[in-house]
């Protein structure tokens, strides 16, 4: 198995690319195959290597990588090569229509309820009538020519039986007038030449495999297996419908989602497995099958990916964490095992551990009550059951219940309503620092 992965380089990738990029990839690896990386830059005004970096830099993030990766730009002279083949075989045919002319046209046929289907006029064009345009200044653009006998079929991985007729396709653009190639000729070169398999994409490509199959054929090349990868429907979720774009790796990053989460999250989502955190890319490479996946489109949720976002936390090992604790000073394996439980995110680490050893702000309600419990504060080290000692004893001398005791007790020595087990905090915050800050009152 054979398979690539062919983002255009004109912008960041978004979670729907990098769905597809993750489905493509498991399937391979489950497959001990071969993915290849190629960016489809042959519009080299709108690409830009900027892009390239960066898609490279957030494809290993997600935790995929690849065994060989090329530009299309660097291989034009293979695209000249078979786009004069195609010329000579009567596959590819030169065009000289303005925009303008183009665009009459439409309208034309729209006003007498036609489909705006390329006429193919320039097919009638005389040598001498195509010297006299060229003559005039005007360049020609191409098209390739469909053969609209009979319609497409392929037997789509996810899709099921695929059967598209050609007759109300015009024939499409494969060289602008500017010389540019489109996408659709390259990208059938490269399947053929790389012997790719496997052509993994999405849903919106689905046009697009018909004609690639015709190019395929006129090619006189194998035609790959196509799947087609259901849309990803991302409104319903007003978290990411506020955003403005699609929803890239930065700003995944910059809300703190862990690779796991996000990468879990989409493996699964449209797929007849539950959504759960896997903790790495292996378990979700051996629990792939391409059958498990939905033709029905997947909705993404933001707010699933930071409910998964927790239980990833939950089953991360101090090993795997350690670097990130060292860099904000946490070095104790217990306190992780203890915090982990207890956030949505990993920066929440920080903050409860600096509850725990700084300075806290301690909201005190009740400065009698806090005497009483500085008094009453069991001797010795703290444990798990320190706290419910501590609070017998405040309870005899002050009538106080429990609840109120421990909201108090909570806000005095930690600043907060809210938060892990008071009786588990103790042990972090230590007696001394409860001394000093209830002390202070
Ligand atoms: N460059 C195309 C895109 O980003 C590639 C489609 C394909 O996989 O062939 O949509």
């Amino acid at each position: 198995m054979l398979t690539r992965f062919a983002p255009s380089p004109t912008g960041y990738l978004h979670v729907g690319n990098i769905r597809t990029a993750l489905v493509c990839w498991m399937y391979t690896r489950s497959q001990n195959g071969k993915f290849l990386l190629r960016f489809d830059d042959t519009d080299l005004q709108r690409s830009d290597v900027k892009y390239i970096d960066s898609i490279m830099q957030d494809l290993k993030w997600v935790g995929i990588d690849w065994d060989s990766n090329f530009k299309q730009s660097e291989r034009f002279e293979r695209y000249n090569e078979v786009f004069l083949q195609l010329i000579n075989e009567g596959h590819i045919y030169a065009c000289y229509e303005t925009r303008e002319e183009l665009d009459i046209k439409r309208k034309l046929q729209l006003k007498q309820g036609l489909p705006p289907v390329y006429d193919r006029g320039a097919l009638l064009l005389t040598e001498q009538e195509k010297i006299r345009y060229e003559q005039e200044g005007r360049r020609p653009y191409f098209r390739f020519k469909l053969d609209r006998n009979e319609a497409v079929k392929w037997n789509d991985e996810i899709k099921g039986e695929i059967n598209i007729a050609t007759n109300h396709t015009s024939d499409p653009v494969v060289k602008r007038e500017d010389g540019i190639y489109t996408y659709m000729l390259p990208s059938a070169v490269d399947d053929v030449d790389f012997n790719v398999t496997h052509v993994v994409r999405g849903e919106d490509h689905v046009a697009n495999t018909a004609v690639q199959i015709q190019m395929i054929q006129a090619l006189k090349a194998k035609i790959p297996m196509f799947v087609h990868l259901p849309l990803l429907l991302r409104f319903g979720d007003s978290k990411i419908s506020k955003r403005r774009g699609g929803l890239d790796i930065k700003s995944i990053k910059e809300d703190e989602i862990e690779q796991m989460a996000l990468t879990s999250y989409l493996a699964k989502l449209g797929t007849s497995d539950p959504i759960e955190a896997y903790v790495d890319m292996q378990s979700l490479i051996d629990s792939f099958d391409i059958k498990k996946f939905s033709s029905a489109p997947a909705q993404f949720s933001l707010s699933e990916v930071y409910k998964l976002n927790s239980k990833v936390l939950q089953q991360m090992s101090f090993e795997v964490v350690k670097e990130r604790l060292n860099q904000i000073g946490v070095n104790s394996p217990e306190f992780w095992y203890f915090i982990r439980n207890n956030i949505e995110r990993f920066s929440e680490v920080a903050k409860w551990w600096q509850i725990c050893k700084s300075n806290v702000e301690p909201v005190i309600l009740d400065k009698e009550l806090i005497k009483i419990a500085l008094n009453a504060l069991p001797q010795g080290d703290c444990s798990e059951n320190t706290l419910s000692e501590w609070v017998k004893a405040i309870q005899q001398t002050v009538d106080v219940k429990a609840k109120d005791l421990f909201m108090q007790l909570r806000l005095a020595l930690t600043g907060t309503k809210t938060g892990p087990e008071l009786a588990k905090l103790l042990i972090f915050i230590g007696r001394e620092n409860i001394i000093v800050r209830l002390r202070e009152y």
